[in-house]
């Protein structure tokens, strides 16, 4: 790799660095999953975080980081919502500035919940590339640090401690299944999933429309996609055109991904509440959705990372109860 790796080291660090910040989250057995897989079926309970999403990890990370004159600075980032969540968190508890630029995709769940931990909220344009112009022009001018959503060694290697927390509850582990954004998740539960059991397989799941690193892998380097309304609208936004961590990573350490429809991610949420009684948004949710899909096949004890639950109420229950829902143009029936 042209770039230091990131290490098993760095994510043990990491771990001592967000102690007493963040959820150490259970893992549950799925009998639902486990007798559609044949395979004992676990899932990790990211949901049960403060903030409701493993996002605090890499933020709390990040901040615990910084120097006194980047603190006193203060934090910008951009963000599809949780990242942005788990910065104004995190910043708060260290009593330093956060400001959070937005697209207008970001869900008003999101907003409003980043605006009640006290960050001030930026809402501009309609991909996650235009709320970087804004971050951009924030450190620029007003000097202050940019912490992004996944290409960064301290919130990769806070994402990792899930892969720690992982081992020490199961051992066993064969397969890992991943929910794939711009990698920082996948990437740090590899480094440390891999580190401690070489041949665990790592399976990345992104939905079909707009996935930025699986067409950026495919090409071999960072590709724009086109950005649209999904039931998993925390995995949207693209890798970076600068991109200096994560294509890599996941190019060395994730075994398969998979791509999955809105109708199969739709599906996904209504098993998980159906059969398991969880919540989860869209994006936490497309683990047991590839699975239910026919996508995955599973052998051996697997985990299934359950990432977040920060879904609009209104378009959980829809789901919930097998009534239609709109993702701008797109209708997603059950
Ligand atoms: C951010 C996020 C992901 C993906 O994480 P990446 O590090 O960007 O790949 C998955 N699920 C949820 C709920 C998220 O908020």
């Amino acid at each position: 790799m042209s770039s230091q790796p990131i290490t098993l080291a760095d994510i043990l660090a990491a771990r001592q660095s967000i102690d007493g910040m963040i959820n150490r989250t259970p893992i549950v057995p799925s009998p639902s999953l486990s007798a559609i897989s044949g395979n004992d079926v676990v899932l990790k309970m990211e949901t049960m975080q403060p903030i409701g999403v493993f996002k605090l990890r890499g933020a709390a990370n990040a901040l615990a980081n910084l120097t006194d004159d980047e603190r006193r600075r203060g934090v910008v980032c951009y963000s599809t919502g949780n990242h942005g969540r788990g910065v104004a968190s995190a910043a708060r508890a260290h009593g330093v500035k956060a400001i959070i630029c937005l697209s207008h995709l970001v869900p008003d769940v999101k907003v409003n919940a980043i605006k009640a931990l006290g960050a001030e909220v930026r809402r501009i344009g309609n991909s996650q590339d235009d709320a970087e112009v804004e971050v951009d022009r924030l450190v620029r001018e007003d000097g202050m640090i940019n912490l992004p959503p996944f290409d960064h060694p301290h919130v990769i290697a806070g994402q990792g401690t899930i892969g720690l927390e992982l081992f020490e509850d199961r051992p066993d582990l064969q397969n890992i299944v991943v929910p794939l954004s711009g990698g920082g998740l996948a990437a740090g539960i590899a480094i440390a999933a891999k580190a401690i059991r070489p041949s665990v397989r790592i399976i990345a799941i992104s939905m079909d429309r707009g996935a930025a690193m699986a067409a950026s892998l495919e090409a071999g380097k960072p590709v724009e996609v086109e950005e649209f309304h999904s039931l998993a609208d925390s995995l949207g936004g693209g890798i970076g055109q600068s991109n200096h961590w994560t294509l890599e990573l996941c190019r060395d350490l994730i075994d398969d991904i998979v791509l999955l429809s809105e109708h199969e991610i739709y599906r996904g949420m209504q098993h998980l509440y159906r059969e398991d009684r969880i919540v989860a948004e869209g994006g936490g949710a497309v683990g047991p959705a590839a699975l239910l899909a026919g996508k995955i096949r599973l052998e051996g004890p697997s985990a299934m990372i359950i990432s977040g639950r920060n879904v609009d109420m209104d378009m959980f229950t829809s789901i919930i109860n097998s009534q239609p829902v709109q993702l701008g143009d797109l209708t997603v029936a059950a």
